[in-house]
């Protein structure tokens, strides 16, 4: 799908979410952006922030009996961490499924904390995110952090830092694909 025709279908997904009464924090706000978004699709989304292991990526959803987690890579920047809590809340607001924990893999996620053996294997017996699912998270993510009156608009990939546009590939192209 073009930037452009999946930069309006993420706009108009957002449309329908605020004429159900979705209201994007402004300015932005992570843990408020959770919290109005699990009260959107009728899930209580919760934040975890966790030093992601080696080869895992840097955010992901997990959905387990009493709602979503969002796990998060603690060991980067604040702007870094919207950016992922962003694409993640973008994979929920889609519809795209998250990876399934039970109770007691969901307690072991909230502590002591997100274990490498566990990542492998929820990303492995799950699977993971298409290549189109990512874009459009992504994509969605742009347009959270936009209307929350974050990020500079469509032409950011132009205005990244060599930095930035490392992090942005990585993010389109591997966040839910960790390698070994
Ligand atoms: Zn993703």
């Amino acid at each position: 799908m073009k930037p452009s025709t999946l930069r309006r279908a993420c706009l108009h997904r957002l449309e329908e979410l605020r004429a159900q009464g979705l209201d994007l924090p402004r300015p932005f706000d992570a843990r408020e952006l959770c919290r109005r978004v699990g009260a959107a699709v009728g899930q209580p989304i919760s934040l975890v922030a966790v030093p992601m292991p080696s080869g895992a990526p840097y955010g992901l959803t997990f959905f387990t009996d009493a709602g979503h987690i969002v796990a998060y890579e603690r060991r980067t920047s604040r702007v870094h961490q919207d950016h992922i809590v962003a694409h993640e809340l973008g994979h929920v607001l889609l519809g795209h499924r998250s990876f399934a924990l039970d109770d007691e893999a969901a307690t072991r996620l909230l502590f002591p904390g997100l274990r490498p053996t566990m990542v492998h294997r929820v990303l492995n017996r799950d699977g993971a995110y298409t290549r189109a699912e990512e874009q459009e998270a992504e994509m969605m993510a742009t347009v959270l952090l936009e209307e929350s009156g974050r990020h500079p608009g469509p032409s950011a990939d132009r205005d990244l830092s060599p930095g930035d546009a490392a992090l942005q590939a990585r993010l389109r192209h591997g966040l839910e694909h960790p390698t070994g």
